[in-house]
């Protein structure tokens, strides 16, 4: 409840959190433009969130071009929680 409100008062704007919980789906196109924007926002603005998202993205890719495999989301999990370590 706490934290609908405080999203409601940060008008839209994502937090670390935020992008982490979203950035699989914004790495793979899964998102909504007005989420899309607000992703973006904040990673221009914020480096460790860069890196995480670059991070995802390449190893994503690295494993999607390889016939037959899915990035397992243990890995995604991992990269998460390295990034919460880093903060
Ligand atoms: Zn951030």
């Amino acid at each position: 409840m706490i934290k609908t409100i405080k999203r409601f008062f940060r008008k839209g704007e994502l937090d670390c959190q935020d992008v982490a919980d979203l950035s699989s789906a914004y790495i793979e196109n899964d998102l909504k433009d007005s989420k899309r924007s607000a992703i973006q926002n904040h990673l221009s603005k914020c480096g460790p969130c860069q890196a995480f998202v670059d991070t995802l993205s390449s190893t994503i890719g690295l494993l999607s071009r390889l016939p037959g495999i899915n990035p397992p989301s243990a890995l995604k999990q991992s990269l998460r929680d390295r990034m919460r370590r880093g903060n």
